[in-house]
Order: C-alpha cells, then sequence, then structure tokens
C-alpha cells in the first residue's frame, strides 16, 4: 500500500514536522489523502518570528525585484497546471476544468499583481506654508497573517500573498483544514523559486491556529476570507492589539429577473452560478425574486437546467458538471435547510435531496418555488446547490427586499431597460452588482462587501492598497 503523504509547515525557509496531525479526505470517496500538521502556538510564534525577521530587508527592496519573485511563481504554477488541478479536484471536490481555471487565474493573478510594482503612488500636496511640502508615503504593514478557507484553497493564496509581498509585507498563510495538500502543492514550487527566508510562510491547523495568528501581537493585520462566524471571532481577538483587519465573508447574493429580461441568459447564468463548485461561492446567486409576469417560466425552465445537471465524483466520470459538497458538515447543513424551508412553506419544484452514490457528500440540485422574505433560506448562505424563488411585483420590491439583508457582497439583476439598470445601480446596497451576466469578479475590480459581508476588500488597486499605510511627511526647508 502507498505511504500516506505528511505535509509539514513551512517556516523560514524550511519544512519542518509537527508533533500533531490529522487526516485530510477525498470529500467524493473518502479516500485518505494525506496527514496535516495541526499547528500549536510555537509553530505560529516561529512564523511569525520568521516573517518578522525577514520584513525589513524585504520591504527595503524595490518593488519590481519583489515583482520578479511573483512572477517566478506565477511560471512555476503554469509547468504544474494539470498536475495542481487534480490535487484540487481530489481535495475539495471541484470539477477538473474549474481546477485548471483556478490554477491559470492563480497564476494571472501573481502576474497581474507584479505588474504593479512600477505603479505604486504617493501624493505630493501644497501646505498652507510657505516652503513646506507635505509628503504622502505608502509603506507596508509589516507581518501579514492570511487565514483561508476551503472553496478556492489555491487562488486564495495569491489572492492574499501576492499584494502583500509585492507592497513590502512578509505573511504567514494558514490554510483552511479541509484543503492543506493545496496549499502545500503551492508552497514545494514556492520554494524553488529563491524567494527570501521567512518572506511566505505557512502554519497548518484548525480554527485553533487561525485564533492563535489572530491574537497574537506580531501581526500588523488579519487578512481572511471565511464565514462571519469566524470573521466575528477574529475581529475580537484581534481587539486587543487594534490588528488592521481585512475581512473577506459570507454572501446571500440576490438575482433579481424582471419581466422584460433575455429569459436564456437569466436561466444559464443563475443556473451555472449556483452550480459552479457545487454552490460553494461566496458571490453566486443565493437567492431569485423574480417578477410575476416571468415567474412560472422561469421556475420551469431553470428548475429543468439544474435537474439535468450531471453530478458526481469528478475523476470517475469526464462528463461530471458538479462535484460533492465539501463534508458532512456541509451535506448536513444544506439538507436541513432545505428541509426548514420546506416546513415554512416552500414549494420543491426539483431536487430536494442528499444523493445517494455510495460515497461523498453528494445533494441534487433543487429549485424551491414560492418563498418567502421571512425564511430562513431567504435570508442566510446556504452553500450548496440549492436556489429558492420569491416573486416580485416590481423592481422597487425586489430592490428593497436585496438590501434587507445581513449581507452585502454580490447582487445581479436581468434586465433589457437601461433605466431599470440604472435604478440599481443607484439603490442596490452591495459590494458588486452583475447587470446581464454571471457573477465572477475581474482581478482589476475590487472585491467587496458591505455589511456583514466584510472589512475592506480585494483585487485591483484598492486592494493592493489595503496593504500599505500612509506616512505623511510635512518637509519644511
Ligand atoms: P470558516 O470561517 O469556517 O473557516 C475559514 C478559516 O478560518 C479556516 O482556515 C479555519 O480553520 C479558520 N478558523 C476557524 N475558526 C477560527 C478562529 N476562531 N480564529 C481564526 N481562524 C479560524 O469558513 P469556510 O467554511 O472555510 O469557508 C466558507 C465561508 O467562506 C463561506 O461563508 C463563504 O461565503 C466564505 N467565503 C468568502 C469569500 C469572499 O471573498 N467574501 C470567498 C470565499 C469564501
Amino acid at each position: 500500500m502507498p505511504s500516506i503523504p505528511v505535509l509539514r509547515n513551512y517556516i523560514a525557509g524550511a519544512f519542518s514536522d509537527s508533533a500533531e496531525l490529522h487526516e485530510v479526505r477525498n470529500p467524493a470517496t473518502g479516500a485518505l489523502l494525506a496527514q496535516s500538521p495541526l499547528s500549536a502556538q510555537a509553530d505560529v510564534d516561529r512564523a511569525i518570528a520568521a516573517a518578522r525577521s525577514a520584513q525589513k530587508a524585504w520591504g527595503r527592496r524595490p518593488a519590481i525585484e519583489r515583482a520578479q519573485y511573483l512572477r517566478r511563481i506565477a511560471a512555476r504554477l503554469r509547468e504544474n497546471v494539470v498536475r495542481i488541478a487534480r490535487t484540487i479536484t481530489e481535495e475539495q471536490g471541484k470539477v477538473l476544468g474549474l481546477a485548471e481555471v483556478e490554477v491559470n487565474f492563480t497564476a494571472d493573478y501573481l502576474d497581474y499583481m507584479a505588474e504593479w510594482a512600477r505603479r505604486i503612488e504617493g501624493e505630493i500636496i501644497s501646505s498652507d506654508r510657505a516652503h513646506e511640502q507635505i509628503f504622502l508615503l505608502r509603506k507596508p504593514l509589516g507581518v501579514v497573517a492570511g487565514i483561508l478557507p476551503w472553496n478556492f484553497p489555491f487562488f486564495l493564496i495569491a489572492r492574499k500573498m501576492a499584494p502583500a509581498l509585492l507592497t513590502g509585507n512578509t505573511i504567514v498563510i494558514k490554510p483552511s483544514e479541509e484543503t492543506p495538500i493545496n496549499c502545500h502543492a503551492f508552497t514545494e514550487l514556492l520554494a524553488q523559486c529563491e524567494l527570501p527566508a521567512g518572506v511566505f510562510n505557512v502554519v497548518y491547523g484548525q480554527g485553533s491556529t487561525g485564533g492563535a495568528l489572530s491574537a497574537h501581537g506580531g501581526v500588523d493585520m488579519i487578512s481572511f476570507t471565511g464565514s462571519v462566524g469566524t470573521g466575528e471571532r477574529i475581529a475580537a481577538a484581534a481587539a486587543p492589539h487594534i490588528t488592521k483587519l481585512n475581512l473577506e465573508l459570507g454572501g446571500k447574493a440576490p438575482a433579481i429577473v424582471l419581466a422584460d429580461a433575455d429569459l436564456d441568459l437569466a436561466v444559464k447564468a443563475i443556473r451555472d452560478s449556483r452550480i459552479i463548485n457545487t454552490g460553494q461561492v461566496c458571490n453566486c446567486a443565493e437567492r431569485v425574486y423574480v417578477q410575476r409576469q416571468v415567474a412560472d417560466e422561469f421556475t420551469a425552465r431553470i428548475a429543468q437546467a439544474m435537474a439535468a445537471t450531471r453530478y458526481g465524483n469528478p475523476l470517475a466520470q469526464a462528463d461530471v458538471e458538479m462535484g460533492p459538497l465539501i463534508n458532512q458538515k456541509g451535506l448536513d447543513s444544506v439538507d436541513a435547510k432545505v428541509r426548514r424551508a420546506l416546513a415554512d412553506g416552500a414549494q420543491l419544484v426539483t431536487g430536494g435531496q442528499v444523493a445517494d452514490l455510495g460515497a461523498g457528500f453528494h445533494y441534487q440540485p433543487t429549485v424551491l418555488a414560492g418563498c418567502r422574505a421571512d425564511m430562513e433560506i431567504m435570508r442566510k448562505e446556504i452553500f450548496g446547490p440549492v436556489l429558492p424563488i420569491q416573486v416580485v411585483e416590481d423592481l422597487d420590491e425586489a430592490i428593497a427586499l436585496a438590501n434587507d439583508c445581513e449581507y452585502g457582497l454580490t447582487s445581479s439583476l436581468y434586465t433589457r431597460d437601461l433605466t431599470k439598470a440604472m435604478q440599481a445601480m443607484r439603490e442596490i446596497d452591495f459590494g458588486e452588482t452583475y447587470i446581464n451576466r454571471e457573477n465572477f469578479e475581474a482581478m482589476q475590480g475590487f472585491h467587496a462587501g458591505v455589511r456583514k459581508s466584510g472589512v475592506g476588500g480585494a483585487d485591483g488597486k484598492h486592494g493592493l492598497y489595503e496593504y500599505m499605510h500612509t506616512h505623511v511627511v510635512y518637509l519644511q526647508s
């Protein structure tokens, strides 16, 4: 029998063993894939100390030199797309095509952030005083802790480390306990790129390891992606040190379908949005508000499209469009939310059951009609292939319902009426709105939420500048 790989933390440029380990399994089959460290406080302390001692020299290098490392890592990733994509699918469950997109997007993201090396801007402002200039200098924060979820386990490493490193910070990454193998694959390639020791570090572990990072006085910024509940705990742990927070949290994206919409487009985009990564995406359509005139037709067509989805083990069948959910807890949570929605009066149009495929955490693509604003299914994140639909009379009602939600990450609208699109632009209170297209952000945009969906944001110029502070110098001569 082949031996099971044992993953190791990466601290100060070296892989190091850990005393305690936990098992990592394939969510489609239950097969044991690896053993991964459960890092203790001492590991976290060592990683932060390594990042701290590397930061000054790293931060003093010209940004263009730091960018060269990002480009080198991107090139290594591109040489390994097929192998890494398989690792992602095996460990996290998304289909191979999407896993390949994730690896290529990660490489592109590193290159994109590297392009900013010659574009970081300070400012010079005129002073109220004679013979004085005011300089606004952009400087690195110091040591960043990047705490990651499991749904895009490979890309999210780059989303944190690329802007952090480019701007002169060093980083300690804590991947999700569900997907450490991805991070290990990334780190093994990075270790071949001669990055100075301590600039990039990884500690594996569960919530307690993330908690130790969050409460650590040696961290200057916590860049977290994950659930609202964990975001609240991180904010509380960071409070005594007033550590800077960047929180990318959950979503409950509304999709508004008006009577004049291109229904072919709306059905395809919303269905794809619910199926991609088995509905485990923070920004994808989670609730539909459809105008009464087209409600029956839209519901019938999207139910048909959802029901036709081929699901199963992505590594066993090439034509699978949707893999398993991440674990038993995720499966139970999705099923319980569907059961409660039905008990509350929602009508089952298609799906609604755990899919017994012999192994793995599979759920049938599900459509629920007749939903109401007071139902949990219209208010709480689902993280599975379940689409609840509520009928509305007009855009005003849809916008009011969309905004009345604790989350405010992404939203979408389907209409051919430019005036209605402009009204939504003005009135919908979300970090992102997609009009007549699927929900998928661009790296040059700004991915951020309002309300409980987060603090700060990622991507583009504004995401890059989150990793710097502004030092103001008054120079009188
Ligand atoms: P999670 O909050 O359970 O875990 C995320 C990470 O936090 C893991 O590494 C975990 O070990 C760690 N963690 C757990 N408890 C902690 C604590 N007390 N202190 C510090 N760290 C702790 O989230 P998840 O289940 O891995 O991911 C799914 C969630 O992530 C969803 O809510 C989804 O919407 C969100 N998400 C948001 C975005 C975004 O850009 N806004 C992107 C992807 C995922």
